[in-house]
């Protein structure tokens, strides 16, 4: 199949991506057509079983019009949240075992990032994103220590808009501005001022999360959706300390629910619109910068050029794990976000595949 072809160009290209099962996972999501919407021809063609997929481009033609991107997991839009969990969880494990561990959701708003991590319905569990579910995961693990290591759990969660760190836990949803600082003593807590709320059970993390929903909605204009155009984090640290030996082991998981990352038509954007826009490619762009350097074990890696990549600093290299879901709305009419997403996720996978570049 032509599939087949365009894969066997890239085979050179294409082992080299597997062989990249290091700190750095990608793991690509295609968002399903909703309903009442066209049903129209899906750009995801094929999704094969090592992580690979292809896309077509129906405006282009011949050779140009199929590319094969590959990353370490494609998920397919029949798979379900607790499929989605279970190739996350090991890594969401490893924070009870001192690792420093940031989750990322990329993708331009509405194809899906928030029902990734969050899920469609606060209420119904069996819908629950990676955030509950691996709250909840790790209550049952302290639970299942508890005779051999004595852990604590706090909760953390702020926004990213406009370059300033806001903390999204304050009961009155005032404006609080938060500084960024590298506090050794805390690992992986970088803003130290904003709120750090003790948590026992995943009650607790539904309340709070609650909370920093409705905060993040307060700053929303009428004109547009303030969440699709801020980052959040949600921070949640552990501190264990083992009964017999006394010492002590701290864990970080970020989970980050990043701003759309659609570009903004510069001829239509003006103001507040355009500085948003300009705010959020320049951030994402710094992330990208930081993880791909980190994948080419780079001597120097730029965290300073984002509030994003500072905040995240001591939970991005070194032993720190990595994981980014980028997702994929399917339409035709989102085609051209699509690649521009996928060659991000290339990018921050550090390696180049396609049809243009193969080893010839
Ligand atoms: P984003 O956070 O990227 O802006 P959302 O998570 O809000 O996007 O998703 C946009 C819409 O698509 C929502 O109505 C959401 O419920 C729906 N949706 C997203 N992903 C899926 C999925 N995997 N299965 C079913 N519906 C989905």
């Amino acid at each position: 199949s032509s599939y087949h072809k365009v894969l066997e160009e890239n085979r050179f290209l294409y082992n080299q991506v597997q062989d990249l099962k290091g700190a750095i996972r990608v793991y690509c999501r295609v968002r399903p057509f909703l309903q009442g919407q066209s049903n129209g021809q899906s750009t995801v063609d094929y999704i094969g079983e090592n992580g690979d997929m292809m896309i077509v481009n129906p405006l282009k033609q011949g050779k140009d019009a199929r590319r094969v991107f590959s990353f370490n997991k494609v998920f397919g839009t029949s798979v379900t949240q607790e499929q989605i969990y279970a190739d996350t969880q090991p890594l969401i494990r490893s924070v009870l075992d001192g690792y420093n561990v940031c989750v990322f959701a990329y993708g331009q708003t509405g194809s899906g990032k928030t029902y990734t991590m969050s899920g469609p319905d606060l209420s119904a569990e069996d819908t629950w994103g990676v955030n509950y579910r691996a709250l909840r995961d790790l209550f049952y693990i302290t639970k299942e220590r508890s005779d051999s290591i004595k852990y604590e759990v706090f909760v953390q969660m702020i926004e990213i808009y406009n370059e300033q760190v806001r903390d999204l836990l304050v009961s009155d949803g005032s404006n609080r501005r938060l500084d960024i600082r590298n506090t050794s003593q805390l690992n992986g807590l970088n803003v130290p001022d904003a709120f750090l709320v003790p948590v026992t059970c995943t009650r607790d993390v539904v309340n709070l999360m609650r909370i920093g929903q409705k905060n993040r909605a307060v700053g929303a204009t009428a004109l547009n959706e303030r969440s699709s155009r801020s980052h959040s984090v949600l921070t949640v640290h552990v501190r264990g300390r083992e009964l017999v030996s006394n010492s002590i082991l701290r864990g970080c998981l970020h989970l980050v629910d990043l701003a759309g990352s659609e570009r903004v038509d510069k001829s239509e954007a003006v103001g507040e619109r355009l500085k948003e826009a300009q705010h959020i490619n320049r951030s994402l762009s710094a992330l990208g910068d930081v993880i791909s350097a980190l994948a080419q074990k780079s001597a120097h890696i730029p965290y300073r050029n984002s509030k994003l990549t500072q905040v995240l600093q001591d939970s991005l290299g070194g032993h720190a794990k990595t994981l980014m879901f980028v997702h994929i709305n399917p339409e035709l009419n989102a085609i051209g976000e699509t690649i521009s997403t996928l060659k991000f996720a290339e990018r921050v996978a550090s390696i180049e595949l396609g049809a243009a570049q193969s080893n010839k």
